[in-house]
């Protein structure tokens, strides 16, 4: 970590563009960060805000030790709002004011009217009014709709800061109206580097845990923090590989249980369809590498992460999880069972 890449693990380039926008005085008023969950989105766009408004800075990067930095980095301060699913609205009743409680699976277009609501009011403190939507692709489209009035007319004082992991579920509207910039994760080696200078851990622990995050340093991190998080995506892996090899009894069985998981334990159904997303990605760079025969061809590696994305989007939807889950089930290639490991470790970064 140095200062030049704004003490963040990795998306040194990134940095360097926001930097210099900063530098030559012409940062944009909205910038879409993507990337991968865990990539380290979040964390790029608190720096930046931290950039701004930071007591100390040293050689242009956040102290991230005076008081506005670490409110910041706890989500206190006044200027920033986040804007996510199941965030506070304006409108009055008793289906509105905090939508935490009533299982959005959308950021609301009322959200979004309390955003330009806001947006127009001064900041309190800071040089601009930061706005931080996690994620841009959990819009509803109405509400994307309804930002593109903020987006295209934004008051002088706000900096909207979008991050997405998918952009292909965006508006292309939403998105030509931003500055685009993508961040990657981390080569292996690089971040197995990092990880044993911020955790102290061993070799191969480290590079264990770079393998299994996929080269995300901010997932490695949850992972190496909340082992029930690791275990539940080592099940997700097995299962992606038993079930690669199943029939369609026992595929459905597994789509009902999923789906009744769905309502209540949303984020460790996304994490699990994010690790089977790696596991297929993984098929595909097998079958486009190796000469000779494998698993899987390349096309049936991409119809089942075509099946994959679909399957999400129905879900984030709210339409019927057990005929979407099934529907995926069904578009899943029958795969031969493996042989040995090998096959359950990721090979791309
Ligand atoms: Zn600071
Ligand atoms: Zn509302």
């Amino acid at each position: 970590m140095t200062t030049a890449a704004w003490n963040m693990h990795g998306q040194a380039e990134p940095v360097r563009a926001l930097r210099h926008a900063l530098d030559g005085g012409h940062l944009s008023h909205a910038y879409l960060l993507t990337g991968p969950a865990g990539v380290g989105k979040a964390t790029l766009a608190r720096r930046l805000a931290q950039t701004l408004v930071c007591e100390s800075l040293e050689d242009g990067a956040p102290c991230l030790e005076c008081r506005t930095c670490k409110q910041i980095e706890a989500g206190t301060y006044p200027d920033i709002e986040h804007i996510a699913i199941g965030g506070v609205c304006d409108e009055g009743g008793p289906a509105h004011k905090d939508h935490s409680a009533d299982n959005s699976t959308r950021i609301r277009i009322c959200q979004v009217r309390r955003l330009e609501r806001v947006a127009n009011l001064a900041p309190y403190a800071a040089p601009r009014r930061i706005f931080i939507i996690d994620t841009a692709d959990d819009f509803q489209r109405e509400a994307a709709h309804a930002l593109l009035k903020t987006l295209e007319e934004p008051p002088s004082s706000v900096l909207l800061i979008l991050l997405a992991t998918d952009i292909d579920a965006l508006l292309p509207t939403v998105r030509s109206r931003c500055q685009e910039i993508a961040l990657h994760p981390m080569p292996y080696a690089e971040l197995t580097a990092a990880l044993r200078e911020s955790f102290e851990l061993d070799e191969i622990t480290a590079a264990r845990l770079a393998r299994d995050a996929h080269g995300r340093y901010g997932l490695a991190h949850r992972m190496h923090t909340d082992p029930s998080l690791a275990m539940l995506r080592e099940t997700a892996l097995a299962d992606c590989e038993r079930l690669a090899a199943a029939g369609r009894n026992e595929r459905f069985d597994y789509a009902g249980t999923v789906a009744s998981r769905w309502s209540r334990e949303r984020a460790s159904v996304l994490e699990t369809l994010d690790a089977w997303r790696y596991w297929w990605r993984d098929r595909l760079h097998e079958a486009a590498n190796t000469p000779g025969p494998t698993r899987c061809t390349a096309a049936e590696a991409v119809r089942a992460l075509q099946a994959l994305t679909r399957v999400r989007e129905h879900l984030m939807a709210n339409t019927y999880p057990q005929l979407a889950m099934e529907a995926m089930m069904l578009d899943l290639p029958t795969l031969a069972a493996a042989h040995g490991e090998e096959s359950r470790a990721p090979l791309m970064v």
